[in-house]
């Protein structure tokens, strides 16, 4: 294999990892050549600060010890493996880089030797891009089932972003996935050796003077897990250990694995997870004012601050010249930019018709059934739309 071609077969399955609100489909730019297009696996995405730009996800190695049933890089699965060492893959990015085909990596890798054998080889390769050859772009470094804690310490000197997959929401899960990584041991208390880093040291010493942010993936539905104990997990992370984001991939089975022949799990219970964290992270919602339903999951059929909505705030609308922020963040079609833009606007004097609250932003065929305006319903309004 060429090194192009090396590439390709470590990105190519890469779109299984959420990560920096990368769009599924790689773009293939048409400033590349044939060859390069049907190499290079790059991901417009967007970054935790909003920039655009194009990410190359991609392992350093796809040769695997361990054997998560759900993964198509497990041990003894049969196909082509390829690995790149630290400095052939650091040359090539920054190949890709100086020719503006890539401008940001998110690196991870199978892991082989042992967590910390291959944690050393992603730092090998972050030390040779930020020190040897000067990157400054964006780097999304995975840390490994394994590694050590002085390793996620000189990680987060390096990166922008470290991540490791919990895959699933507790110990008992994860043994229905990943039989050979332990939960607390391995995942968990890399979580919070990052946190602990960020209190000991509030001045940064990450390359860049911040540090990087922590997220997740979770394995949705791969474990026949309840969306309740999803979430609980994750609002625990975002509370304890500052976890900027969960990710969620609803699962689907891989050919040749353990469980390849479980049902795939319908796609929009994904939407319906990143809904619900959102909901705990920005929004001021707790577990409780979740809809779950008996099983422990969210509807799919609905929006879970709609559906909160429906419960609470139909048979008693809320002002919205008086509500304050938190109570209007509860409101379907408000979100924090327009809770502000209505109290920005309610400085100026009363808020008395939707086309008002059009003219903010607000969805406000989302926001009148449940809302009064100067004490009448604004419901009643939506016919002049
Ligand atoms: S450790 Fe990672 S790459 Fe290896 S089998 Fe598990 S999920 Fe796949």
């Amino acid at each position: 294999m060429d090194q192009l071609e090396t590439l390709r077969s470590l990105s190519e399955q890469m779109e299984l990892e959420h990560a920096e609100e990368s769009h599924p489909e790689p773009s293939k730019p048409a400033c590349f050549t044939p060859k390069e297009q049907r190499a290079v696996f790059v991901h417009p995405a967007q970054l935790p600060n909003g920039k655009k730009v194009k990410l190359l996800k991609t392992l350093l190695s796809s040769a695997c010890e361990r054997d998560c049933y759900y993964c198509p890089f497990r041990a003894g699965r049969d196909f082509r493996r390829a690995s790149f060492k630290p400095q052939e893959f650091a040359e090539l990015f920054m190949k890709l880089y100086q020719s503006n085909m890539a401008e940001g990596i998110f690196l991870s890798s199978g892991i082989a030797a042992g967590g910390a054998n291959t944690q050393n080889k992603i730092l090998d390769t972050a030390e040779i891009l930020r020190n040897k050859l000067g990157f400054r772009g964006y780097l999304h470094l995975k840390i490994m089932p394994g590694a050590e804690k002085g390793q996620v310490w000189r990680l987060m000197q390096l990166a922008d972003r470290v991540s490791i997959n919990l895959e699933a929401p507790n110990t008992e899960r994860l043994a229905k996935l990943a039989p050979n990584k332990t939960f607390i041991e391995e995942l968990f208390k890399p979580l919070r050796w990052v946190e602990e880093n960020r209190q000991s040291h509030p001045a940064s010493q990450g390359w860049n003077g911040r540090w990087p942010s922590t997220v997740t993936q979770f394995v949705a539905g791969g474990s026949d897990e309840s969306d309740l104990e999803l979430l609980t997990t994750t609002d625990w992370l975002m509370k304890h250990v500052r976890l900027k984001r969960a990710y969620f991939s609803a699962f689907s089975p891989i050919r040749d694995t353990p469980m390849e022949n479980k049902p795939a799990v319908d796609p929009m219970r994904e939407h319906r997870l990143y809904q619900a964290s959102f909901l705990l992270r920005d929004y001021g919602f707790d577990l409780e004012d979740m809809p779950f339903v008996q099983d422990g999951n969210l509807p799919l059929a609905t929006d879970p601050k709609l559906a909160w909505a429906q419960q609470n705030l139909e048979g008693r609308p809320l002002e919205i010249n008086k509500a304050e922020r938190r109570d209007l963040l509860r409101i379907p079609g408000v979100g924090p930019k327009g809770a502000d833009a209505i109290l920005r606007a309610r400085r100026a004097g009363k808020l008395r018709d939707l086309t008002t609250l059009k003219k903010l932003g607000i969805v406000t065929t989302r926001i009148a059934p449940f809302i009064l305006l100067d004490g009448r319903r604004a419901e009643s309004q939506i016919v002049m739309f």
